[in-house]
């Protein structure tokens, strides 16, 4: 069975873009594949430092990913701070990773100014983090969203370093995704990816209500429509039209593309479909993940039975690299 592992911050609600992006091939590969899923609460301290909400966030990624068919007896589902050996393996890659590598990384300069009062030396060394908790579970596929193929060609680069000098104890990971791409869902005001922790007005959670998601939906950016048949579509209206392949009927998104083509299109009534659809897409994966949230004892269980399994692996990789780095005295 091949290996896989992937992680989601515990930054806030997960959206719709962790869905397809991610859980969606999580849930899919749980059968084939030896998968290991993590709560990454370590990544979220770069950018959040108040750890006020980080249980009910760690809990609500937990349940979330559950409500949406991730089963914990299949997988190991853990949070990344159980597992200490990640700090371990991090320490020695970062010696293995360059500043000014790690300084163009395309996130660091995001959340470098999204946040400029805090690009603490975690934010830098993020990639290396990253790259520690996939490589200690020895994964060859990483099922992650687009955003993500940067750290991922990062990751190759450690494990072939680590390996040219001390021997070869990683197999290289690649990002995963059932179809061709890698997923991007764009955000509704038509700037960047939906995200848990930016543009919350313009991102659609799986804990948003019937209301809030009709509502954030009528409100995306949309203009007069075409006035020639065949025109280009604009970003924010090739963004609608993304978002409808994903929720809705294959015939509904064809009707509106052919509405699109013969410049007959209402965008108030695609906006009320796709809202329509959404909900009828999210309404159960919210319910179902509020039912296991009030759920602790069930939470934790399900934390410690992910923990023994992750970190069963983690040591036995350790154990590679301490012998192949020759840390091995006595
Ligand atoms: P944050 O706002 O905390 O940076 P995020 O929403 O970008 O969070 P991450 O926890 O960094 O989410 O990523 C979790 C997974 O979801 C990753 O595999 C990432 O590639 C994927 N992902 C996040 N946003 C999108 C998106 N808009 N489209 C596709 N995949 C996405």
């Amino acid at each position: 069975k091949g290996i896989v592992m992937s992680g989601i911050r515990s930054t806030g609600m997960l959206h719709l873009g962790n869905y397809f992006g991610a859980m969606q091939n999580y849930v899919r590969m749980q059968e084939d594949y030896d998968c290991y899923f993590m709560v990454a609460d370590l990544h979220t301290l770069t950018t959040h430092p108040d750890t006020s909400e980080l249980k009910a966030n760690v809990h609500r990624v937990l349940a979330e990913n559950i409500a949406c068919g991730l089963d914990p007896h299949k997988v190991a589902l853990y949070c990344q701070s159980h597992i200490p050996e990640t700090a371990e393996l991090y320490l020695y890659l970062n010696m293995l990773a360059y500043k000014g590598e790690l300084e163009k990384t395309t996130t660091f300069k995001d959340k470098a100014r999204q946040h400029p009062e805090n690009i603490n030396a975690g934010l830098l060394t993020y990639p290396v983090l990253m790259a520690a908790d996939i490589l200690l579970q020895r994964a060859a596929y990483v099922p992650v969203g687009k955003d993500q193929e940067q750290h991922l060609e990062m990751t190759r680069n450690f494990a072939n370093r680590f390996n040219h000098r001390y021997g070869e104890v990683f197999p290289e990971p690649y990002a995963f995704n059932f179809g061709e791409q890698l997923v991007k869902v764009p955000s509704l005001d038509g700037a960047g990816k939906m995200s848990k922790s930016e543009n919350q007005n313009a991102t659609i959670y799986l804990a948003d209500t019937d209301d809030l998601i009709r509502n954030k939906i009528k409100k995306a950016k949309t203009d007069a429509g075409p006035t020639e048949p065949g025109t280009p579509k604009p970003d924010y209206i090739e963004n609608l039209f993304a978002l409808m392949q994903l929720v809705s009927q294959p015939d509904t998104l064809a009707q509106f593309e052919k509405n699109y083509n013969d410049a007959a299109i209402r965008y108030g009534d695609m906006k009320k479909q796709l809202g329509e659809d959404m909900v009828t897409f999210i309404a159960p994966i919210r319910e179902k993940a509020e039912a296991i949230r009030q759920d602790e004892k069930y939470l934790r269980e399900v934390m410690e039975m992910g923990a023994e399994k992750a970190r069963k692996s983690a040591q036995a990789t350790l154990e590679k690299v301490r012998e192949a780095m020759g840390l091995k005295y006595y």
